[in-house]
């Protein structure tokens, strides 16, 4: 049970089409980013419970993975799941989290444990009406202006263990297989998005008539344009690629956080470059280019930042420094 991957991806290549990016995101986290664990990992009764309402639009997931203190360094979370009876009593909060004060569930990562911390976490399916949990606020953002996003404090909160997804103590490593599904489905979100920037900056700069010839017709212009387009190409090329491997059934955590980087890098790249020659109109809110600089901002830091794609990708190339 659950969504077929490579169907996900290309309904996520297909929402590029849409202008809002705030529905994309909504309809990412719902399918691709709070749900692989639990079709993965969980029970049959929480798969009927949360996942079937889930996939049918019934209900909104959300992921509760970050913290104020713990967004990089998810192994630094500080929201605990203390076992008392047949219940988890949860205290803590999150941050940064996606539908966060709409959903009506949350896949929620804590400590179950005092252990080692990659060994003492566990995902747990939340019911987001239970006693004890106050959505903080809804922040306002630069951009993604149309996907709320939430923080969200727990104060002994109290869920039925069976709410548990898959074994006490493997929430890390479930948390690590969903992010490649998240990282992959953010990448193909943005190749859309990208080609319709690059294709109105031509049809704008072709009608756009500076010094007497039309903008595209200068060659930094109409050649910038041309790179960034395969550019954009490769990543699509990558992106099928990981994606095709994964469906096989192999562990793509390198290839994902690639494609994750350089779609982080190519967004802000083609953006910014198709920004520049709208000249001032460039610069309003009356047309999508600008949108879109604000938006796709959020590629090189949501679902692990560059950064975090370059320490995990050196992991993988055995070229990090061990502690
Ligand atoms: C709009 C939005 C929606 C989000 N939705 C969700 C959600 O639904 N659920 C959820 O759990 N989280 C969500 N997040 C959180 C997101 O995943 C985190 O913001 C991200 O992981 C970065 O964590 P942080 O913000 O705490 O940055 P920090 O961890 O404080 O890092 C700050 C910066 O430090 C740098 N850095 C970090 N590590 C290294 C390193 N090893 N080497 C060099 N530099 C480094 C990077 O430049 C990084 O951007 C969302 C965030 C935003 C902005």
């Amino acid at each position: 049970m659950g969504l077929d991957f490579s169907y996900n991806i290309a309904v996520a290549e297909e929402l590029g089409n849409i202008r809002c990016g705030g529905i994309p995101m909504a309809i990412g986290v719902q399918a691709g980013m709070a749900t692989p664990a639990l079709t993965r990992f969980g029970s049959d009764e929480l798969k009927k419970q949360f996942l079937v309402p889930t996939i049918a639009g019934d209900f909104v997931a959300c992921l509760g993975i970050s913290e104020t203190g713990a967004g990089s360094d998810v192994a630094n979370i500080k929201t605990t799941a203390v076992r008392k009876g047949n219940e988890y009593v949860i205290n803590g909060g999150k941050m940064w989290i996606t539908s966060g004060s709409q959903a009506d569930w949350m896949c929620l990562l804590a400590n179950t444990s005092e252990g080692p911390p990659h060994q003492n976490k566990s995902l747990i399916c939340l019911p987001m009406n239970l006693p004890g949990i106050h959505v903080a606020k809804k922040i306002d953002k630069l951009g993604m202006r149309s996907s709320d996003t939430a923080q969200i404090f727990f104060e002994d909160v109290r869920v039925p263990c069976k709410n548990l997804i898959g074994e006490e103590g493997n929430g890390f490593t479930y948390q690590m297989l969903q992010f490649q599904e998240e990282r992959l489905w953010g990448v193909a979100s943005a190749l859309i998005p990208l080609e319709t920037i690059i294709q109105e900056t031509i049809d704008y700069t072709r009608q756009r008539k500076v010094f007497g010839r039309p903008v595209l017709h200068n060659q930094t212009v109409h050649f910038r344009l041309a790179e960034l387009a395969a550019e954009v190409e490769l990543l699509r090329s990558l992106l099928h690629r990981a994606v095709a491997l994964y469906v096989e059934g192999n562990d793509v955590t390198k290839f994902a956080s690639m494609a994750k980087l350089k779609a982080g890098r190519l967004t802000r790249e083609v953006t910014d470059s198709c920004l520049q020659f709208w000249g001032g109109m460039g610069f309003t809110n009356e047309v999508l280019v600008s949108r879109l600089y604000r938006d796709l901002r959020l590629v090189s830091i949501g679902g692990g930042s560059d950064e975090t794609m370059l320490s995990i990708i050196c992991k993988y190339m055995d070229i990090l420094p061990r502690k």
